[in-house]
């Protein structure tokens, strides 16, 4: 037999098992974007290299050694996307649709770094992003950390923390960071290799190690709170004082930074304890320099990440797949006329109850078997039409999973009890 070909590592089949969930996730999070008035852009898997580079910056993680990237036929430097946002502004740039006007967008999809994969961290892995351009206030801020918090709700997902923190304008950082290096510096012993290394590049990503040695050095460094100019504050006053009217709760993170220049003011992550190391299932911010450092007007510009393997670990660990992928009704039918009209009787129902999840019986077989398969199927109820039924002009209602007998309905309340079913099938 010949050697089989394996899936590469850190990049995952998605197996029908867990499609039901996928989609339930993905439709969810469409449903709350089209409410907001979020339109959602199509943007290509692989892009230039310079772009990535100029945007995400030479001295990040990604940049530096999680990048798949590779030269093309002609010799350009291509990379897989490692995230949404470049991609986002350069088409938004090319296709005009930045200068001069407001837009709210949404995208979704696979990024792809190569990390060392283990829980909740993958080669390929996939992102719902929104990104919105040309709203500076305070406002546009809270509106996408209510669309993040009306996502886990909408989803039935709980225990997410929001942290919260500024990162003022990229000269009020600029005074900070200097103090902040001057601290490291005095501290240098307590450095990990990692964090020596960004001292000179990107000293601010050290408040990010995830090195637990380095929490004390870390804990005890001077918070850019204090370098903060008045419009800053402001502004982080009326998101605060938004969310405390929305009843949105947060905690404060001064740890909570992003390296690079063109972040301004608010950054946002939501982080739950339940997954282990891998705990930030969204990632969101202002960064109200990058469409000018990617060649357009200066434009402000704000937006989030969720990290959609996460959510769904959370997910499945509720009992949400339990009841999504299972159907509402197995068809059992007994003989070759009972075979006819059931497969008829089955459209008529599909016709009636769009919402109704039926799996008819295929292949024949006695009532043993096919009330095997119908339990295999993990079906609420069964149906059972036979010959005597037929004739009578009924049909067996069965419940499987333990809610009391069965009982013969006539044909004419079929469709009534299945529409009672189906509610309550979707609301437990
Ligand atoms: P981390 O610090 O965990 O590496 P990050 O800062 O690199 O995260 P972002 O670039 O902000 O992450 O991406 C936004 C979200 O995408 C993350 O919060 C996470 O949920 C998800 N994510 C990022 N990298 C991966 C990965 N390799 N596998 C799965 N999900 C990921
Ligand atoms: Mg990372």
């Amino acid at each position: 037999m010949a050697k089989q070909i394996q899936a590469i590592r850190g990049m995952k089949d998605i197996l029908p098992r867990q499609t039901p969930l996928w989609q339930f996730l993905e439709d969810r999070v469409r449903s709350v974007l089209d409410r907001y008035g979020y339109a959602e852009i199509r943007i290509p898997v692989v892009e230039m290299t310079e772009l990535f580079k100029r945007s995400i910056g030479e001295v990040t993680d990604i940049v530096e050694k999680e990048m798949y990237t590779f030269a093309d036929r002609n010799g350009d430097s291509l990379t897989l996307r490692p995230e949404g946002t470049a991609g986002c502004v350069r088409a938004g740039l090319e296709n005009g649709l930045i200068f001069n006007q407001t837009q709210r967008l949404w995208y979704q999809g696979p990024m792809f770094r190569h990390e060392r994969p283990q829980q909740g961290r993958y080669r390929q892995f996939h992102q719902v992003g929104v990104e919105t351009f040309g709203l500076a206030g305070p406002d546009i801020d809270l509106e996408l950390i209510l669309i993040t918090a009306r996502i886990w709700r909408e989803l039935g997902l709980q225990g997410l923390e929001l942290q919260l923190n500024t990162l003022g304008t990229a000269e009020e950082r600029g005074h900070y960071r200097d103090r902040l290096v001057s601290y490291f510096q005095s501290r240098i012993d307590a450095l990990d290799d990692d964090s020596r290394r960004r001292l000179e590049g990107n000293p601010l990503r050290i408040l990010d190690s995830k090195n637990p040695d380095m929490a004390a050095v870390v804990g005890e460094a001077p918070t850019l709170m204090a370098h903060l100019g008045e419009a800053s504050l402001q502004h982080f006053e009326q998101l605060r004082q938004g969310l405390d009217a929305a009843r949105v709760s947060y905690v404060l993170n001064p740890r909570l930074v992003r390296g690079l220049d063109y972040y301004s003011r608010t950054v946002f992550e939501w982080v739950t304890g339940s997954l282990g190391a891998q705990g930030t299932v969204c990632a969101g911010g202002r960064y109200d320099g990058l469409v000018e450092q990617l060649g357009g007007k200066p434009t402000t510009a704000v937006g989030f990440a969720i990290g959609l393997e996460r959510v769904i670990a959370m997910l499945e660990s509720s009992d949400v797949t339990e009841r999504l992928s299972r159907p509402d009704v197995y068809l059992v039918m007994l003989g070759e006329a009972a075979a006819r009209e059931g497969m008829q009787l089955a459209e008529r129902l599909r016709d009636a109850l769009p919402a109704l999840r039926l799996v008819c019986h295929c292949g024949g077989g006695g009532f043993k078997n096919q009330l095997k398969k119908a339990d295999k199927s993990r079906a609420r109820y069964a149906l059972i039409l036979g010959e005597d039924e037929l004739v009578r002009n009924e049909i067996g209602f069965k419940p499987l999973r333990g809610e009391g007998e069965q009982q013969q309905l006539r044909m004419a309340h079929l469709q009534e009890r299945l529409a009672q079913a189906i509610v309550r099938v979707n609301d437990d």
